[in-house]
């Protein structure tokens, strides 16, 4: 067996040899010309000149050996209903789908843009329009119209298949009437809505635009839709994520390279095999629902769980009576889920038979040890940590434990994966951190490995001036993240070097919440940071400057107007963005030239020394927000 050191080495300094090697564990339709096409950099091309589909690597091929296999398992905690569906159903169900997209005009290369809860249609959404070489843009059921319609302004989808609601701890989330707001919003408007009616929520149907998902499957019962054999570099999808303006990136994978990296990752960080079955609970939203709830199991020829509800509801025990029941073989979660069951009894846990499960990734946030060694404990299979971003599409940092068993280090999501040529940088000055225990900006000498962006939609500008150019005098990556690195070649993750927050594992941009915020009226000047919380990881707290405070002179106007703030944010951001707190200010921490000084505002909001102060315009500033804060 090969040690985890050599194969890594072979994957940086014999790339092509080394890829090539991976690119035999999907079907190609024509082998690839070449296997990384560098030419442009930082543009990567990967397996150039190879056609190939997703669909048919996730589904169809899998027929020959495994058609009566579970392929999706899709239960919902919030309906009651549970199914299952073989490699075979699935194959039919994704064909009808794919049928209702061309018969509402989607053609290959066009957006479809998938805003949905987490049910079965939304994964044969996603996998007919990988079939037909359309392109999803998958938005987050939690969002609402106004993150909605600039999603659907950036990508311009043909056609927006959603659902009547969702559903939430019991409570119905009517979806449709939020949609309707945001294609009002919106300057680009669809050709088609396609609806899953559930029978949630009451949806009104535009004549002409809205199609019932029911009524024209029934038209296309039969459909056999063959896969379009498309180039490598395709785009596959693009999902959008925050940065540090109010604009989200549109982050666009290819399908080949995508492919490729997932299928390998089942094997080399998975050490999964066809027939497990995997349960990743995040949400087909998130690049992790799309990785590895959708795309990498059903590559590998697993059972993939799809699930809709919380951990806690009926109880506790409901996660682990999933695994019970469906041999469930691997996990994936985040850490705010396990620190969410941590403080139930730990005896749900002790219920059911839990003996299949091999290992429980976990990842999105930071990692604290107490969580770590919590869940450790108590479910007695490896916890692995694993840092990634949606940029990315698969890990960067973790353990390969199917390459060499190694031991996870709390505190740590573990060493380099193999493809990615991951440095420390000094941020001043550009230059390699080569020694133990040195703080800098974790960074990616290109080509980044296949699966990762391509580019940043229609924005090649946007894609090189963000991430390749941050670091002077250097074309390297940034993930803005600070690192250390051990002399073991561990890193630990040391936070963001921008203004991006992550709540419950979910990356939100602070500018986006305060545009939405400075929306309302009476809002002069607003800044939001991140604030450390014990179960979220991390929360949003917004400080405001109001243009007229005559209203506000007691605290129920206050509380009153900071609700009505978070309202607002629910309906135009969705509750994901919402403010823990909206405090009103006098006046907010700026230097003399004007600038917002964020870090001296979080490290004030955690209690922390804000360091030198003498920069501030008006360090009396900071003596209101200390009070409010208590
Ligand atoms: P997202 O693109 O939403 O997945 O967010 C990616 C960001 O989440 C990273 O840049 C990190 O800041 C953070 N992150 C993801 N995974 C981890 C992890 N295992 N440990 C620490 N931070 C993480």
């Amino acid at each position: 067996m090969v040690s985890f050191s050599d194969f890594y080495r072979r994957s940086i300094e014999d790339r092509d040899a080394f890829w090539s090697e991976q690119a035999d564990s999907i079907e190609w339709q024509t082998r690839p010309r070449q296997i990384c096409d560098y030419s442009e950099p930082p543009f990567a091309r990967w397996f150039a000149g190879g056609t190939t589909n997703l669909c048919h690597n996730a589904v169809d091929r899998h027929l020959a050996d495994r058609a009566q296999q579970n392929a999706l398992i899709a239960i919902s905690t919030e309906t009651n209903t549970e199914r299952a569906y073989s490699y075979a159903e699935l194959h039919a169900e994704v064909q009808r789908m794919a049928a209702c997209l061309q018969a509402l005009g989607v053609k290959q290369g066009d957006r479809v843009l998938i805003y949905m809860p987490m049910i079965a249609e939304a994964a044969f959404a996603m996998l007919a329009c990988a079939r037909i070489g359309a392109i999803h843009s998958v938005v987050f059921g939690g969002f609402a119209s106004s993150s909605l319609a600039s999603r659907i302004e950036d990508a311009e989808p043909t056609v927006i298949v959603s659902a009547d609601a969702g559903s939430r701890g019991g409570k119905v989330v009517a979806y449709k009437p939020l949609l309707d707001e945001a294609i009002e919003l919106s300057a680009h408007k669809p050709q088609a809505v396609l609806l899953v009616d559930r029978g949630l929520a009451p949806a009104a149907m535009r004549a002409g635009r809205d199609h019932d998902w029911a009524a024209l499957r029934s038209r296309h019962i039969d459909a056999k839709v063959p896969c379009a054999w498309v180039d490598s570099t395709h785009t596959s999808y693009t999902l959008y994520t925050s940065g540090t303006t109010g604009k989200p990136k549109g982050v666009q994978r290819d399908t080949g390279g995508y492919a490729v990296a997932l299928a390998s990752s089942m094997r080399h960080i998975f050490d999964a095999k066809p027939g497990d079955t995997y349960f990743c609970t995040s949400d087909i939203g998130w690049v992790v629902g799309h990785s590895y709830i959708i795309y990498g199991p059903l590559l590998a020829g697993m059972a993939t769980v799809m699930y809709e509800g919380l951990p806690i509801r009926p109880d506790a025990g409901i996660w682990w009576s999933i695994v019970e029941k469906y041999k469930v073989t691997h996990m994936f979660s985040a850490p705010t889920a396990v620190r969410v069951l941590k403080k139930q009894d730990p005896e749900y846990l002790r219920r059911y038979d839990i003996s299949s499960l091999r290992g429980l990734w976990l990842a999105g946030e930071p990692l604290d040890e107490p969580t770590a060694q919590w869940i450790s404990q108590s479910l007695q299979v490896p916890i692995i940590d694993n840092y990634w971003q949606t940029e990315t599409g698969w890990p960067i940092l973790t353990l390969c434990n199917g390459v060499e068993k190694q031991t996870s280090r709390f505190g740590s999501p573990g060493r380099a994966v193999y493809g990615y040529n991951v440095k420390l940088i000094d941020e001043t000055n550009g230059e390699e951190l080569l020694g133990p225990d040195q703080k800098g900006v974790l960074a990616i000498e290109g080509p980044l490995p296949p699966g990762c962006l391509q580019t940043v939609w229609r924005n090649d500008e946007r894609f090189v001036n963000t991430y390749w150019k941050s670091i002077p005098g250097r074309l390297i990556y940034s993930t803005f993240d600070w690192g250390i690195r051990d002399k073991d070649g561990y890193y630990f993750i040391l936070g963001r070097t921008d203004d991006v927050i992550n709540v419950a594992g979910h990356r939100l941009g602070t500018r986006e919440i305060e545009e939405c915020i400075s929306g309302s009226a009476n809002i002069a000047e607003v800044a939001v940071v991140g604030v450390a919380d014990s179960l979220k990881g991390q929360v949003a707290m917004a400080f405001a400057v109001v243009r007229d405070a005559s209203g506000l002179t007691d605290d129920a106007a206050r509380l009153k107007y900071e609700g009505e703030i978070m309202k607002h944010v629910d309906s135009q951001l969705g509750a994901v963005a919402r403010p823990a707190r909206v405090f009103f200010v006098n006046a907010l921490p700026k230097t003399r030239s004007g600038k917002l000084l964020r870090r001296t505002l979080q490290a004030i909001a955690e209690k922390r020394d804000p360091g030198d102060i003498t920069t501030m315009e008006d360090p009396t500033a900071l003596q209101q927000i200390k009070e409010l804060l208590g």
